[in-house]
């Protein structure tokens, strides 16, 4: 029987989120209730006669993104004419970047579940969005509308080598690329508005070989979910046909999530049919030194790197680390946080209760209600011992609805822990009185049972005794 290794390479279009369009100073519209064809001028309607200027802001951008790719950026690329010929870009071409791309041969490293990974980056490229059509009556072809706000949005074009193999791992690569622009500051990362897309290209080959099968491109993915879901479905599919002797098609395909397969969509373009030409109206995009350095200066902390100062810094477990750093505003958050309370606790109530009530409600860290001090208030006073773990996640709901400080629901509900010695001696002699039993069991050797009687002494504090204090009270008592 022949076994088949599955074999994955990745386009990813990433929105360089700029003030401003690709080749003109339309702005870039960020809600979907924007009206429609409010951001459009003569040069991203293609009008005739009009010449496309380059954004400085989205070159800037896409330096970034090379960089922390570790591409080599060529100091002149060129901008380049791809046919297209539907009428959401009216040019009848799209300006995009062919045989001489801005940058090429990087590589990104990240984390699997099967541990660290590198996979080559063939290219990194500048090119326009198109528009967005809406055809009215289904596809009867009755009507369709033409909305030009999207038309000229710079976009980053990424593209792998096809160096993955496995489900895993194509996640895990999308991931790591979403989370690098995010700490670029290129690319907010919505993949349900469109902001982010991948497009994972499929194909088996022998196991040992080093020939690449017939491939296949998924589009229409939006979310990492429907991406893991539609490689693991055509590897299966795949794997199905070559074990029945039948061929795998090279064509392009969408992702029906509902019913969690893979449906034709065309056949496949070949190179040739985009005619592909230099563009006329672009001078050469040139990169100086001088730049490129000045870029590179200002990269920030990029994810990967991160994780391990927080392993080295903070002590974190490799899991939390990783954790921790996927999202920059997460990391940056959880860093406030470690400057007020033991960074162990920091990454547990970070990981825990907050990411648990972020999650519910399908939100990220900067929808968090309350800041990194408001928290620390409260996990110092558990780290403190001032109340108990259990208290201070009651409290935290509390905070998240009403709206108070720690401090003050603690004090209103009085659910600090108590220290006074009368109050913990009268819980101790009443937990005695009560299980005469167990305290002359205790007494005739089965010290077990101290547990018991610390439990029922704390039960009748409310769980509000300070458990040090409670402790010794109750040895004293037992003598
Ligand atoms: P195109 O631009 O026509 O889609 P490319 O050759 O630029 O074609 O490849 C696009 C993507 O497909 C790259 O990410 C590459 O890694 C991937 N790829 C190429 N060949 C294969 C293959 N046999 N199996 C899986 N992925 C592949
Ligand atoms: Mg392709
Ligand atoms: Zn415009």
């Amino acid at each position: 029987m022949t076994t088949y290794e599955p074999v994955m390479g990745l386009e990813i279009h990433a929105v360089l989120e700029t003030r401003t369009k690709m080749f003109c100073a339309c702005p870039m519209l960020g809600s979907t209730h924007d009206q429609p064809n409010a951001a459009v001028c003569p040069v991203c309607a293609g009008m005739p006669g009009t010449l496309p200027v380059a954004n400085r802001a989205a070159v800037e951008f896409a330096l970034r993104v090379a960089l922390a790719l570790e591409c080599e950026v060529s100091p002149v690329s060129v901008f380049a004419r791809k046919s297209y010929f539907y009428p959401d870009l009216p040019k009848g071409y799209q300006i995009s970047q062919y045989d001489q791309p801005l940058a090429q041969n990087g590589l990104i490293t990240f984390h699997t579940a099967a541990g660290d990974k590198t996979v080559r980056i063939r290219r990194v490229h500048i090119e326009e969005d198109t528009g967005k059509l809406t055809h009215l009556n289904g596809d009867d072809g009755s009507a369709s509308l033409v909305d030009l706000n999207r038309a000229g949005v710079p976009l980053l074009e990424i593209v792998s080598e096809p160096d993955l193999h496995s489900a895993d791992d194509v996640r895990a690569y999308a991931v790591a690329i979403h989370s690098l622009l995010r700490a670029l500051g290129v690319n907010s990362g919505d993949l349900e508005k469109g902001l982010f897309r991948i497009e994972p290209n499929i194909s088996l080959r022998v196991s040992g070989s080093s020939e690449y099968g017939t491939r296949v491109e998924v589009k229409n993915l939006n979310s990492f979910r429907s991406l893991e879901r539609a490689v693991a479905y055509e590897i299966q599919r795949q794997t199905a046909l070559l074990d029945a002797g039948q061929p795998v098609v090279q064509q392009t395909l969408g992702w029906d999530d509902g019913r969690g397969t893979t449906t034709p969509q065309r056949s496949k373009e070949d190179a040739e049919d985009y005619r592909y030409f230099p563009e006329p109206d672009l001078p050469p995009l040139v990169v100086s030194r001088e730049w490129l350095a000045e870029v590179r200066a200002a990269l920030p902390e990029l994810p990967y790197a991160r994780a391990q100062r927080f392993e080295r810094q903070y002590g974190l477990e490799a899991y939390d680390a990783r954790v921790l750093t996927a999202d920059t505003d997460v990391a940056n958050y959880f860093e406030e946080l470690a400057k007020n309370v033991p960074a162990k606790a920091a990454a547990n109530w970070l990981t825990g209760e907050v990411f648990s009530w972020l999650n519910e409600r399908g939100l990220g860290i900067a929808a968090f209600p309350l800041n990194s001090e408001a928290l620390a208030a409260l996990v110092r006073m558990a780290a403190d011992g001032d109340i108990s773990l259990n208290t201070a996640k009651s409290v935290l709901g509390e905070m998240l609805t009403s709206g108070g400080t720690a401090a003050e629901i603690v004090a209103a509900k009085n659910l600090g822990l108590v220290s006074d010695p009368e109050a913990i001696a009268g819980w101790v002699r009443a937990a005695l009185a009560a299980h005469p039993e167990q305290v002359a069991g205790y007494q005739g050797g089965k010290t077990g049972l101290k547990q018991f009687l610390f439990g029922q002494a704390m039960r009748l504090s409310d769980g509000r005794a300070d458990p040090g204090l409670l402790q010794e009270e109750l040895a004293r008592q037992l003598g």
